[in-house]
């Protein structure tokens, strides 16, 4: 039986290159549900190729116009952002793969592992904002949750066939394009070099988050959710080369590391067909091209971001959603040219200063605060 894939996020980086998984494979998957934010061109092209039996796009305004595009083909048209928590959690898809940016991607994760789905899963945030109740759901329904980012998917890959408990997971960075900038002309970075990541093409909030090793910080986060090990025993190396996709060290001292081209494919394709490994095409790594491998810690004062992502970990409570409410408002800002490079960052720590902060938080209270952590950063801005 083919497994019947929902996929969020379809016409983003992540998306794009799930659906090409999707399209090698067709003996395997087939598409059920696809959905975009606003590009409805894109979604309609998608859904003429897949054909799926439904379609979602974000924002309401842009409904018409998809319908219009998919006059004449079997396929249900929605809009909406409770469309897409409806079709992670119900309709006839075997996985989740969750490929939405940003807090966006939160209500639709907990939707699908609520209902017991597979949840493969790229949207980190998720986990970094409610990874408390989406764990905690998981485990009650029944829900696998498959990682998707690549360092998740390499320590997930190193632990599998092991029983024994974890020593430490070692997460790599590539240090991204300002890994030998000074603090001096960090101040005066364009959204066109942040826009530059040396080892990975991907989407432009990811990319400006991986500069500022926000999204490093979020990692750790992550890691933390899915693996159950506590912020003191996950450690972060620069790894310039982008090889070793991270590692996990054992009791014994034993350390296992998952190698490989850069290719995000790669971990989509794993968290789809796990445990089984399938051929994927592409460049295969070669050593002779790629003959050493660096090791560096980073530089806290420089990339001052991974340091407060720890301290967000640590604090709990709703500290790890004011990040990620102040990032993704300072980010959108900085892609606009409405801030300078290193405000994302002054933003961040303001508003962790300023934001209200719940212990125990709900579902309600990450929704509550997001608003307002955004409108404040807006004000400020
Ligand atoms: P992109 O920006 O390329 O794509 C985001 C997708 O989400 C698009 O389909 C977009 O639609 C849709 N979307 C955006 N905003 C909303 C919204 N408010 N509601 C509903 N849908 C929305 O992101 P990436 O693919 O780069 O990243 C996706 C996730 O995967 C992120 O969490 C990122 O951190 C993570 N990730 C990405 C990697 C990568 O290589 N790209 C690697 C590891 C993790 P539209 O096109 O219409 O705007």
């Amino acid at each position: 039986m083919k497994q019947r894939v929902a996929l969020l996020g379809s016409t983003g980086s992540i998306g794009e290159q799930t659906l090409d998984v999707v399209r090698r494979r067709s003996d395997m998957f087939e598409v059920a549900v696809l959905t975009a934010g606003r590009n409805w061109r894109r979604l309609a092209e998608q859904a003429v190729e897949f054909g799926p039996d439904a379609v979602v796009i974000a924002d309401e305004g842009r409904y018409g116009e998809l319908r219009d595009a998919l006059a004449g083909y079997p396929v249900k048209v929605y809009a909406g952002a409770a469309a897409i928590e409806q079709v992670a959690r119900g309709g006839s898809s075997d996985v989740v793969v969750n490929a939405l940016v940003g807090y966006a991607g939160m209500m639709p994760s907990l939707a699908a592992v609520g209902s017991g789905k597979k949840l493969a899963l790229a949207n980190k945030e998720s986990l970094v904002i409610a990874g408390r109740q989406i764990i905690e759901s998981a485990t009650r329904n029944g829900a696998s949750i498959l990682p998707i980012d690549s360092e998740h998917s390499a320590v997930f890959q190193s632990m599998v066939g092991e029983p024994s408990p974890v020593r430490r997971l070692i997460l790599t960075a590539s240090g991204g394009p300002f890994l030998r900038t000074s603090a001096e002309e960090l101040e005066h970075v364009t959204v066109e070099q942040a826009l530059r990541h040396p080892n990975w093409s991907m989407g432009a909030k990811i990319t400006v988050d991986s500069s500022t090793l926000v999204n490093k910080g979020f990692e750790v986060i992550e890691a933390h959710w899915l693996f159950g090990i506590p912020a003191d025993r996950i450690d972060v190396l620069v790894h310039p080369q982008s090889v070793v996709h991270s590692m996990v060290e054992f009791e014994d001292g034993a350390i296992k590391a998952q190698l490989g081209t850069p290719d995000m494919r790669l971990p989509i394709q794993y968290a789809l067909t796990f445990p089984v490994r399938m051929e994927l095409g592409g460049e295969r790594f070669d050593f002779g091209k790629v003959p050493t491998f660096t090791f560096e810690e980073v530089d806290g004062d420089r990339f001052p971001a991974l340091g407060i992502a720890y301290e967000c970990l640590r604090r709990g409570g709703t500290a790890p959603c004011v990040m990620n409410a102040a990032n993704e408002a300072a980010v959108a800002a900085f892609l606009g040219g409405r801030i300078g490079y290193k405000d994302i960052v002054r933003m961040i720590e303001r508003a962790l200063e300023r934001a209200p902060f719940v212990s125990d938080p709900s579902v309600e209270d990450y929704a509550r605060l997001d608003g307002e952590v955004r409108r404040m950063v807006e004000a400020w801005i």
